[in-house]
């Protein structure tokens, strides 16, 4: 029979501490894998300072887990996913909001399984109604700390639909619009509470060049909310004034926005300015090997290594067989693989690639290390989103957010890949792999 005297915080039996001990695991720290224990409490959600607790005398680990030479990284960001398992952020069902609402519950408890703690839902240009009706369920969903949620939100990426007309990509042209009068239209576009403080929307991708775009991009900036370049005609100069204004980063770098050229660098050029004159803005990057040459992201890698954030823009035929699927505006979609296309004309309609997939891509086409790699999806976009002392990182004081990676490399040509082999949330295991269960 279990005691009914109230125990002295000391005497908990070590089983109930809730403290966790990884060991014989390799840390992600800066560009460095490290051989070292982590410590997590399953209580507060956090990393612990394993030095406090060896030598403070507190409570000893209710569980050590032995990773076997396994890496041990923090969670996976994904800045831009527009759904997946069959879920689209962008579509109401006709049932209404509340199937929407669990459409999206369910999505995260999916998501987690790929390494993906946490995310932005990016909505993709739609009519007004859309965002009203979508963002109150898209807002950041982490403050009950409950593992069982899954994958959790950090807020909303709304892509559009304040972008340009002729860089529209897969976006319907027929709901682009543009801003005269500012922040405004913004609000009147997505609702005005969803501008207001706390509000659900953490980045917002816009065309600078557009009217009213630069003081929308400040009004913004002063809210909050993290506006990103992107589906833009924007020229060189038009881009930087966007900086300028506030915007922090370029959605898909190269992706819909003009090429570099040796007399206009466009979009691209901010990678290539002087660190005194403005600060070079962080880029998405889509590594699912459709979108771009591997060589192009070398390159944008080398010109700004700070900067570099891998996004899947994966949607919702993501995690579904290959097959053909109607797609919202009447036209229907070819999934082959990662690759994504419009049945009419064979156009790129996006990615149904998982993140550590882009990471083992990126890996094998840089020939990055491993941190390096993992950088661009955990501390890179931490640092992008603001929020780099509670995510991205193995700190103490941060999320138990974390990811079990089996590094696989190949008996040809020396390929590698990183395979997801157990995913912690708030210092609770919530998935192990067959093979991870080893
Ligand atoms: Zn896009």
């Amino acid at each position: 029979m279990p005691s009914a005297v109230p125990r002295h915080e000391h005497d908990i039996p070590s089983a109930d501490s809730g403290v966790t001990k990884f060991t014989n695991c390799l840390l992600v720290s800066g560009t460095e894998l490290v051989k070292e224990d982590l410590w997590i409490s399953s209580v507060t959600g956090k990393i612990l300072n394993g030095q406090e607790i060896l030598y403070g005398h507190r409570t000893a680990p209710g569980r050590i887990v032995d990773l076997g030479g396994r890496i041990l990284s923090p969670g996976l960001i994904d800045v831009q996913l527009n759904g997946a398992y069959g879920f689209d952020f962008s579509v109401i069902p006709n049932e209404g909001t509340t199937a929407y609402g669990k459409g999206v519950l369910r999505l995260n408890s999916k998501l987690i399984t790929t390494g993906v703690t946490s995310y932005l839902p990016t909505l993709t240009s739609q009519r007004a109604e859309v965002y009203q009706k979508a963002l109150p369920f898209l807002g950041p969903s982490g403050k009950t700390r409950d593992a069982s949620y899954g994958s959790e939100s950090l807020g909303a990426h709304c892509e559009g639909p304040f972008l340009s007309p002729t860089k529209n990509g897969i976006h319907n042209a027929s709901v682009l619009r543009t801003a005269p009068n500012g922040i405004s239209d913004l609000a009147s576009c997505y609702g005005p509470a969803n501008l207001e403080s706390p509000s659900p929307i953490k980045l917002i991708t816009l065309a600078p060049e557009l009217p009213g775009a630069l003081s929308s991009i400040q009004s913004l900036a002063a809210a909050g909310i993290i506006t990103s370049i992107g589906h833009s005609e924007a020229s060189y100069e038009e881009a930087k004034l966007g900086v300028k204004a506030g915007a922090t980063m370029i959605t898909h770098l190269f992706n819909a926005m003009k090429p570099l050229h040796h007399r206009n660098p466009g979009i691209f050029g901010l990678l290539g300015t002087a660190s005194s004159s403005i600060a070079k803005p962080f880029f998405g990057i889509i590594a699912d090997g459709i979108h771009l040459h591997p060589t192009s992201i070398k390159i944008a890698w080398n010109a700004h290594p700070d900067g570099l954030v891998l996004v899947t823009d994966a949607m919702r035929l993501a995690g579904m067989p290959d097959g053909t699927y109607d797609w919202t505006n009447g036209s229907r979609i070819v999934k082959a693989g990662a690759l994504l296309t419009l049945e009419e004309n064979g156009k790129i309609a996006g990615s149904s690639i998982e993140l550590v997939e882009c990471v083992t891509n990126f890996l094998n086409w840089t020939g990055s290390s491993v941190p390096e790699a993992l950088k661009a999806v955990t501390e890179t976009p931490a640092k992008m989103l603001g929020v780099q002392d509670v995510k991205g990182t193995l700190r103490e004081g941060a999320d138990a957010d974390l990811v079990v990676l089996d590094l696989q490399e190949g008996a040809v040509g020396g390929e590698r890949k990183l395979v997801v082999d157990q995913v912690w949330k708030f210092g609770t295991k919530i998935f192990e792999s067959a093979q991870g269960a080893k």
